[in-house]
């Protein structure tokens, strides 16, 4: 490991392509014991994670002989290899391109010093579709010319164009995506980009209202380089921290400056497959009155992580005679004011509402149901994204990103709670000391995973916690709540927390729910669990061909909605140009 990295990976790189190239059998003695190799598209058309060195071995030779992969050179254009420290362990990483029979890749390899003084062998390999051949990119040189509407000046110009294209009068789109948040947008940019016609719908009256409705107060939690949309990140003199409404009217920019087609105020309420034909029908109203269906090839679900309000049962809340609201029918505090209220649920939403009334003059008592996982906003919750800081480009950054695998992806996560334990134990300590149960997820691997499974469970600290710490917001354990009454809470002690308003914060239903209703039965069935972990070590239908033909699902960050509309476009453009059969 004392030579230069860049000399260890090519030679690295060089006893991998004459392993690929030959009958299989030398694979794995490239790669650890330990190792992994995960494939975004490129030679297996999944997104897929193998682990052991014999079973990559068995892996790649299924793929090699149609996929032929070869080319793995060093990309110099990109951040060269390098020492790093990965889930707390050394190795050398490197940037690498190659190709395939279907088009060009990237790959990133993390090699590991062997103890016994043997060279290096890879930790982990990722290799990821980039581009596909025939479909470039029309970006930079290959830009449009404009041609079609600056040459005839009787013809249609270019606004006519964009209008009549939005329209859908005498045409399907190929694509209907449901849903204009950052999934929804970021898929629509791919796509459109890829030059597949793509329709956005969203039940929104105004592009970006999925932000601007939220609490009045709201920053994005993620500071501002991890957070950009494809193509066009934001401004570098934008503010680290996004306030809502700035996010909102970028969307509504994104979309006129990638020439999106979006219709707002269009709810999607399902929608039938025709096995025969291959596409879908979608019966739409708009906004204006006008009833239309479509006949899509694709609809790419991107309403949110969070689907239908998930609503528990407390038979003794029928006896409140205040109001009622789940989270998701909170909008704001105001017209709260003086009132006290009760909030069911100590999770993101839960926090940020009883902050937001309690900052509107009301009286709040926060009511815990199970332990939660509670982060300080700065430092603790920023420490994942260290890397988007670090100085690569955004683009190295994405592909270091994709190239994580799961178990390697835990292992960083403990270490980062951990960390962030320490960071912030005094307001944990004063936490616990009032009564309040914490939580560090599963084997201490904080609030990602709580993230990627249950999509909750966790609080990124922007002062609600102090308010509780300093009993500015009341606390009170659901175990203790022995029934709802007219007033409010009556407690086990016999004391009642008083309450003219209940706000429930208690999540969302998983999406198969919300396929269930949409699509019916028989498409849940084929589809299956959607989002967590299963016995695979990807997100379940997430980004990739589901058991539903011209059905897919984008979710997410702002980061996961970029890296992955990537992947998800090139299947969509592979499936319409007949590269890639719509069945998995
Ligand atoms: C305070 C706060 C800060 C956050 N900060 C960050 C951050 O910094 N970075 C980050 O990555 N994430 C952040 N998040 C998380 C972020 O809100 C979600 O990850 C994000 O909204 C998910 O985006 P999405 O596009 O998947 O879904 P959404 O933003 O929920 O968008 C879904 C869209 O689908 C539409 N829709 C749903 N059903 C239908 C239907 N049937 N017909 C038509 N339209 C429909 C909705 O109207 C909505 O516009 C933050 C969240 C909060 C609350």
């Amino acid at each position: 490991m004392n030579a230069e990295p860049g000399a260890i990976v090519a030679s690295w790189l060089a006893g991998f392509e004459r392993a690929v190239a030959s009958p299989a059998g030398s694979v794995p003695g490239l790669f650890r014991a330990d190792s992994h190799w995960r494939d975004v598209l490129a030679l297996t058309w999944s997104i897929q994670t193998v682990s052991g060195a014999e079973k990559i071995g068995d892996a790649l030779s299924r793929h090699l002989a149609h996929a032929k992969p070869s080319g793995f050179t060093i990309d110099s254009q990109r951040t060269p290899p390098r020492h790093v420290t990965r889930a707390g362990t050394k190795a050398i990483e490197a940037i690498f391109r190659f190709q395939t029979a279907q088009g060009c890749g990237s790959g990133v390899v993390r090699l590991f010093p062997e103890a016994n003084g043997d060279a290096p062998r890879a930790w982990t390999l990722l290799t990821a579709l980039d581009q596909l051949s025939g479909f470039e990119d029309a970006t930079g040189k290959a830009r449009p010319r404009g041609e079609a509407y600056s040459r005839d000046f009787r013809g249609p110009n270019w606004l006519d164009l964009r209008n009549s294209s939005a329209q859908y009068t005498d045409r399907d789109p190929s694509v209907l995506v449901v849903g204009g948040g950052q999934a929804g947008l970021s898929i629509g940019a791919r796509l459109t980009q890829l030059g597949v016609d793509t329709l956005i719908v969203d039940r929104e009256p105004r592009v970006g209202d999925n932000w601007r409705k939220r609490y009045h107060a709201l920053t994005l939690h993620n500071q501002v380089h991890v957070n950009h949309l494809p193509y066009m990140p934001f401004p570098p003199n934008w503010p680290v921290y996004i306030p809502k409404d700035k996010v909102a009217n970028w969307f509504e920019a994104y979309v006129e400056a990638m020439e999106l087609n979006y219709w707002t105020a269009t709810e999607f309420r399902g929608a039938t497959y025709d096995e025969k034909e291959r596409r879908w029908t979608v019966p739409l109203e708009r906004a204006d009155g006008t009833k239309r269906t479509l006949h899509p090839r694709h609809i790419v679900l991107a309403t949110g992580v969070s689907g239908i309000p998930n609503l528990p049962e407390i038979p003794t809340l029928r006896d409140f005679r205040g109001k009622v609201l789940h989270s998701s029918q909170y909008t704001d505090g105001e017209s709260w004011k003086g009132v006290n209220a009760i909030v069911i649920g100590t999770g993101n939403s839960g926090h940020d509402i009883a902050q937001d009334l309690y900052s509107s003059g009301a009286n709040v008592t926060l009511v815990q149901r199970s332990p939660t996982l509670i982060v300080n906003l700065e430092p603790s919750a920023q420490l994942p994204y260290a890397l988007y800081d670090e100085g690569p480009p955004l683009e190295d950054c994405d592909l270091i990103t994709l190239s994580v695998p799961l178990s390697l992806a835990w292992k960083s996560h403990q270490i980062f709670t951990e960390r962030a334990k320490q960071l912030d134990q005094p307001l944990l300590d004063k936490l616990e000391r009032i009564g309040f149960r914490l939580d560090f997820g599963k084997e201490g691997t904080g609030w990602q995973f709580k993230y990627l499974t249950r999509g909750g469970g966790y609080y990124f600290n922007v002062g609600c916690s102090d308010l509780i710490v300093e009993g500015k917001i009341g606390l009170a354990q659901y175990s203790d709540i022995e029934a709802f009454v007219a007033g409010g809470a009556r407690l086990r002690s016999g004391k009642t927390i008083p309450a003219e308003l209940v706000v429930l914060a208690t999540g969302y239903k998983g999406q198969e729910v919300l396929v269930r209703k949409l699509f019916g039965e028989a498409v849940a069935e084929r589809v299956g669990p959607i989002w967590g972990f299963g016995e695979s070590q990807e997100l379940r239908n997430m980004f990739v061909r589901t058991g539903q033909p011209g059905l897919w699902f984008i979710a997410g960050s702002f980061a996961q909605s970029r890296i992955y509309s990537k992947y998800l476009a090139l299947q969509i453009k592979a499936t319409e140009a007949g590269v890639l059969p719509t069945r998995n």
